[in-house]
């Protein structure tokens, strides 16, 4: 296994000693967590402010016949209360949202929580005077810019239930979505800006309503975010500033039970056909809020800053709902991070003094691939915790990451979850938990993972297999959006009376958990099971190696050989002399058994907006199946696939 320590280190870590929790503390706490949910959980609800406290704790059974999940069920509260309403007293005039445009030269925008707060009712407001009611589905479409957080606020406000699709996404991925929730209203912008583009959000909405048939969208409602002359198509268009001006900024909240829904959310869609996750109010918003107070050591008057787009559901758990709950000060950022060049990421922490920063393995691998801009002419001695989410983080860019982008100071969290899961399931501590470069660590409060084999026997100790949880957490998905029988056949039936997470993990002698990727993502060379994961990071740590994508391809003798899409450092060494030697640096980082049957050079891979691999791609076309590429919707650069294709064929 290529991994380069062993054993569990101490990371120094710069802390205010206040909320840290030790190891041993941990460790008790974690065991109470699992052996009286009731109790534990009772306690932890405390930390949300409810209209009426729950009774009722846990209801849940992961029986397939009997599938059941209901957190708190009998207890009342509102999402955007908790992220607002309740700092005002305290936090009033505390900084809640310091947003960075796309453009150094344009002026930062700051709101308190006060202001916050009556932005957020002003257009509640506007929405009921739109016939927005509970428990309709509003779909936001929007650039990263505050009134995205403001919309969010805004439904769940007044009940409604937002589902917020990433405004990267073409006019058909939009109208899927919109058509799946029956929305009535669409939130959007005239465009928005990345890396110095426009992006016409607008346009795109326009387009998305001819295909959406049978029509179900009443209004748009359109923030004047570029100044474009864009056409407002009256009555159905709105602008937002006609609309918001003249409401009241007192908005009294909607009574929500726990189990109604706080909004839809489509999975990424690196696998298949997106899936619509519906979260529900009490339980998620108790454990997005705990774990971001637990896992960044949030401390009061703190800058913190989440990159992901509010689009995926890292900016919900933890750009919107945990950080706001917790009166945090948080950064939102419109642009991308190696925009107009590799160290805007950096400056950016220096300008506004970062103190914790959550990013994923994709960006950390862009800016390692140009070290020197990345870093140039910043300190980033403001930081002190360093998180990342989203796919595997290669020991490579972990160390990286740590050393050089964090100074040897920050400790690394690498948090593995998932949309279904609502929030962190396995992460670092930091404080509590040791860490290794490239392991998630062990799991969090309440969660209790486990390993099984392909027939589902549980497997102990050191070992590697399909990774599951055996019980409930509050911030669990309940059902996919209109369809539960997908819901229970997904998640229930593979490995019966348990969640099943399709990735793939191994957990070592420490009973760390190292997750080895998709468990489709698995290879079978000659009966030996590799993780993709695994393969990838061994081709990374080679110093001419940017990023390294492998899949399985079907071969006469081994049943299954190693394909490798590699893109360099530096495009000038792409010969066949390196392509030999990466076929040996393999073999010597992981053993004789992993021979790279076939590299392909590439600048690009086909990765989905959030920055994922798209595996299943690289799968088919490595397999000479250009036929049935399926959904390709979800692609950050469609266009990357014709050229995929268009090496590959050469190679033959
Ligand atoms: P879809 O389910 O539609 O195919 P997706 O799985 O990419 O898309 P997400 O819910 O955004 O959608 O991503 C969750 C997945 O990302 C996990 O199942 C896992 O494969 C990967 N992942 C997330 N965090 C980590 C991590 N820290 N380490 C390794 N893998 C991670
Ligand atoms: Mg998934």
């Amino acid at each position: 296994m290529n991994t380069p320590n062993t054993g569990a280190t101490q990371y120094p870590a710069k802390t205010s000693a206040e909320t840290y929790i030790d190891a041993d503390s941990h460790t008790k706490l974690y065991q109470q967590s699992l052996a009286s949910p009731d109790e534990f959980w009772a306690e932890q609800a405390k930390r949300v402010d409810w209209i009426r406290t729950p009774s009722i704790i846990k209801n849940c059974s992961f029986a397939k016949d009997n599938l059941s999940i209901r957190w708190f069920e009998d207890g009342q509260l509102n999402a955007s209360v908790n992220c607002l309403d309740r700092h005002l007293e305290t936090h009033g005039e505390q900084l809640a949202l310091i947003w960075e445009p796309d453009s150094e030269a344009d002026a930062v925008r700051k709101f308190t929580y006060r202001q916050l707060h009556n932005a957020v009712c002003k257009l509640a407001n506007g929405l009921k005077s739109l016939g927005v009611a509970k428990g309709d589905v509003v779909t936001l479409y929007m650039p990263m810019i505050p009134e995205a957080t403001i919309a969010m606020l805004a439904c769940a406000r007044i009940g409604a239930v937002h589902s917020v699709v990433f405004g990267g996404f073409s006019p058909e991925a939009l109208a899927g979505r919109i058509q799946d929730g029956q929305s009535k209203l669409v939130i959007t912008a005239d465009a928005g800006k990345r890396g110095g583009k426009r992006v016409n959000l607008k346009a795109n909405v326009d387009e998305a309503i001819t295909l959406c048939q049978p029509a179900c969208v009443e209004n748009v409602l359109v923030v004047n975010h570029c100044g474009e002359t864009i056409a407002l198509n009256a009555p159905r268009d709105i602008d937002y500033q006609t609309l918001v001006r003249n409401q009241s900024s007192e908005c009294p909240a909607e009574i929500m039970d726990a189990e109604d829904p706080l909004f839809i959310l489509y999975t990424s869609g690196s696998t298949g056909k997106p899936k619509g996750a519906v979260h529900t109010t009490g339980g998620y918003l108790v454990y997005t809020s705990l774990s971001h107070h637990w896992v960044f050591d949030y401390n009061p008057g703190e800058i913190y800053w989440c990159m992901a787009d509010i689009g995926w559901i890292t900016g919900h758990s933890y750009a919107v709902y945990g950080p706001l709950s917790n009166a945090a000060t948080t950064v939102m950022y419109e642009g991308v991070p190696n925009f107009p060049d590799a160290g805007r990421l950096a400056r950016i922490i220096d300008k506004h003094q970062v103190n914790i920063l959550y990013t994923a393995p994709t960006v950390i691998r862009a800016l390692m691939a140009c070290s020197d801009e990345a870093l140039a002419n910043t300190s980033r001695q403001s930081l002190r915790l360093l998180g990342t989410a989203g796919e595997p983080i290669n020991p490579e860019a972990w160390t990286w990451f740590y050393e050089k982008f964090g100074h040897s100071q920050c400790p690394i969290l690498d948090t593995w979850w998932q949309t279904e899961t609502g929030g962190m399931m396995i992460t670092p501590l930091p404080g509590a938990i040791d860490l290794k470069p490239g392991s998630a660590t062990l799991p969090f409060f309440g969660i209790n993972a486990v390993l099984v084999d392909n027939d589902g026997q549980l497997l102990t100790g050191a070992a590697e297999g399909n990774l599951l949880i055996s019980d409930s957490w509050p911030a669990q998905m309940r059902t996919i959006f209109g369809d539960h029988q997908r819901f229970i056949e997904t998640y229930f039936s593979t490995f019966e009376g348990y969640y099943f997470s399709s990735d793939g993990a191994r957990r070592d002698e420490d009973g760390y958990y190292w997750i080895t990727g998709r468990v489709d993502d698995v290879l079978n060379v000659s009966g030996h099971r590799m993780g993709t994961a695994e393969l990838e990071s061994a081709l990374a740590a080679h110093p001419l190696v940017a990023e390294a994508a492998v899949v399985g391809f079907p071969h006469s003798i081994k049943g299954e050989g190693i394909y490798a899409y590699i893109t360099l450092t530096d495009k000038q060494a792409e010969t066949e002399t390196l392509r030999t030697e990466l076929k040996q640096w393999l073999r010597k980082e992981i053993g004789p058994i992993a021979v790279a049957d076939i590299i392909q050079w590439t600048d690009d891979l086909p990765k989905t907006r959030s920055g994922k691999i798209m595996r299943r791609i690289l799968r088919k076309i490595a397999a000479d199946d250009f036929d049935n590429l399926g959904d390709l919707s979800t692609l950050a650069d469609p266009g990357v696939v014709a050229r995929l294709i268009e090496t590959h064929s050469n190679l033959k």
